[in-house]
């Protein structure tokens, strides 16, 4: 990280380099001729250093710019619009001068201000606005010991006062301001507008426009505004296509064009740096955010096709079963082909990169996967390149890039994609383990079915649906009739068994969307969708037959066994009640008046005469 006193510091020695030293030898020389010389060429010297310190504050600030990824382009923008409005406002050169020198250098105090609260998603705070305000001072006391020639400084610490006295730092109103900094003030808010923020997308132009309009008088000096208006359809057009104009306003014009080349690429590293490192910093923020499986995996390919240039991106996440890994997620060209493709373990490009936990960087090989069946075009895919997901020495998956060029993957992508995968890998593993605690939580051991818990959630939700979709819902509670017996005269894990068995009968016997749930002990709950009594019933009806002809093939083999079967209950949402609570005690009322007409007259009940 760039220390903020070693910037003036540079700064400085590019200008002291080329001037002092040789004022210094010449004027012990004291000779008039030599001095000629030596002034002319001090002059000389003087006007390329001051070049080089420009390049070099040009370089600093373009570095600046580049550590906020939203903010790329920011300072191109601001220079265009402070060029477009000296034009239009005939300013001379000498305030002209250094109001181009503050449009480039007007962020540097951002130095001072933390990247979380620059990069901050939602509304700042009091203490982080104000902690944001202090940049314009912070910003003049960095550039206070440079020598520039004009007066930059007072721009720089006064581009966020308001015309109406309520801007910052020192609340200056009107024509108190200096007047570069009311024209860096509006060319600073149009490219700020115009650029995305982490709390909000960009501004078109003419809407752009409009804002800085509806702030004349206010934030802005009308007789800027006014003369941005004249200039903003000739920026629009520049904008939209950034060749048309001038490109990029180089203060610094004397600097060849090689070393500009230069710098510009050297200027790319750095921004690609800083994108990277904020890449990743995402990534390990947004995939540790959540532990919500699928949003951990949309996070992730996000971030990685933010960092790797890649046609398409997947997710594959092995099975339990250890053969197959599966296409969690996919983004780019044919995700909806991907998206639930499966991959053999062992086999191919993917499997055998999850199975040797090696990097693959091949041809596409159509083969690899077995893909799913839809509508969609398939776009040609040429490269592809697969990292495994390692954690704790254990591949649980891959990511695989493709590309629609050959051979698209180079080094820097595999060196990328080496950290992308370390830290996925990480987060992929804690959103696994924890799906399978909520799994656990939410999952009756013993039955293998939903518990109490799954079944209120549940039951709220379908509550709520049927009330929006003004549709019935029935609850059945279903309770086993002798359980007791099971328990006392064959021992508590053959009751265990019978609980089994009911749980299994159950489930078999409703449509998929139903829920059967244990509720307690030998007590069960069954949510039954849109269903109303008559339907209801049909389904107890059914379930204890079932039980009953199951028993009854026991009882067959063990003649000892005793009679158990199951009594329900029916309650039915809205007639019976329309919360939670009310429909599970209206059904278990309901079931124990069942319990009781099966025990006075068992054998005429409607399921054993059908058993019969
Ligand atoms: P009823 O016909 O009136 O329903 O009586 P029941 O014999 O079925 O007994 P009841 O429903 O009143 O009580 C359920 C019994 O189930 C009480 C408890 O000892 C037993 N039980 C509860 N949970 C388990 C379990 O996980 N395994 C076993 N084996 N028994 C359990
Ligand atoms: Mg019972």
């Amino acid at each position: 990280m760039l220390a903020i006193h070693s910037l003036p510091a540079l700064l400085s020695l590019c200008s002291a380099f080329a001037g002092g030293a040789i004022v210094y030898y010449y004027q012990r020389k004291r000779s008039t001729r030599f001095a000629r010389e030596a002034q002319q060429r001090l002059e000389a010297e003087r006007a390329s250093g001051l070049h080089l310190m420009l390049s070099t504050a040009e370089a600093l600030a373009y570095a600046i710019e580049a550590r906020d990824p939203y903010n790329v382009g920011y300072l191109d923008s601001v220079q265009r619009c402070v060029h477009a409005l000296c034009r239009t406002l005939d300013l001379p050169e000498e305030e002209a001068a250094p109001l181009r020198v503050a449009a480039l250098l007007h962020n540097i105090g951002r130095l001072g201000v933390p990247e979380h609260i620059l990069l901050k998603p939602e509304g700042l705070t009091a203490e982080e606005r104000e902690k944001l305000q202090t940049h314009p001072v912070l910003g003049a006391r960095i550039l206070a010991s440079i020598p520039f020639p004009w007066p930059v400084v007072p721009i720089v610490r006064h581009h966020a006062e308001h015309w109406d006295g309520s801007g910052y730092p020192d609340g200056l109103r009107g024509s108190e301001i200096p007047f570069g900094a009311r024209i860096l003030a509006v060319a600073s808010a149009y490219s700020a507008l115009t650029r995305p923020r982490p709390y909000r997308p960009a501004y078109a132009p003419l809407d752009a426009l409009a804002q800085i309009e509806a702030r004349a008088g206010t934030q802005f000096d009308p007789a800027v505004v006014a003369a941005f208006r004249t200039v903003a359809s000739a920026l629009r057009a520049e904008i939209e296509d950034p060749d048309a104009g001038h490109t990029r306003t180089l203060l610094s014009r004397a600097v060849v064009s090689i070393a500009q080349r230069d710098a510009r690429t050297a200027l790319a590293d750095i921004a690609m740096a800083q994108r990277e490192t904020h890449s990743l910093l995402r990534l390990s923020q947004a995939v540790n955010a959540s532990l919500h499986l699928e949003a951990v995996c949309d996070t992730l390919l996000e971030c990685t096709m933010e960092l790797v240039p890649c046609t398409t991106c997947v997710l594959f996440l092995i099975e339990d079963n250890g053969e197959f890994l599966s296409a969690r997620a996919a983004r780019g060209a044919n995700a909806r082909h991907l998206l639930g493709s499966v991959a053999r373990a062992g086999t191919y490009l993917t499997g055998r990169a999850y199975s040797r936990g090696e990097v693959v960087q091949a041809s596409f090989v159509v083969e690899d996967l077995q893909l799913r069946e839809v509508s969609d075009p398939w776009t040609p895919l040429r490269s592809t390149l697969i990292v495994p997901l390692q954690v704790n020495g254990e591949t649980i998956g891959t990511i695989n890039l493709y590309s629609e060029e050959p051979e698209a993957f180079d080094y820097e992508a595999l060196r990328l994609m080496r950290l992308v995968s370390t830290q996925a890998a990480r987060a992929l593993d804690n959103a696994r383990r924890f799906s399978d605690v909520q799994e656990t939580a939410y999952t009756d051991a013993m039955t293998g079915l939903r518990n109490a818990r799954y079944l209120r959630e549940h039951l709220e939700r379908e509550i709520n649906r049927a009330q929006r979709e003004g549709v019935s819902l029935a609850v059945l509670n279903i309770d086993v009739d002798n359980f007791k017996l099971v328990n006392d005269r064959l021992g508590h894990a053959r009751g265990d068994q019978v609980l089994r068995d009911v749980a299994a009968i159950l489930s078999a016997h409703v449509r998929n969307y139903d829920l059967v749930a244990r509720y307690a002990g030998d007590e069960f709950v069954v949510v039954l969708a849109h269903a109303d009594r008559i339907a209801a019933e049909v389904v107890a009806t059914k379930l204890k037959v079932a039980v009953a002809q199951h028993i009854q093939r026991v009882r067959l083999q063990e003649p000892d066994f005793p009679h158990v079967g199951i009594s329900a209950g029916i309650a039915l949402y809205p007639e019976d009640g329309t919360d939670l609570q009310g429909l599970l005690c209206r059904s278990d009322a309901a079931m124990y008046r069942d319990k009781q007409s099966r025990r006075r007259a068992p054998v005429t009940s409607k399921e054993e005469r059908q058993v019969a």
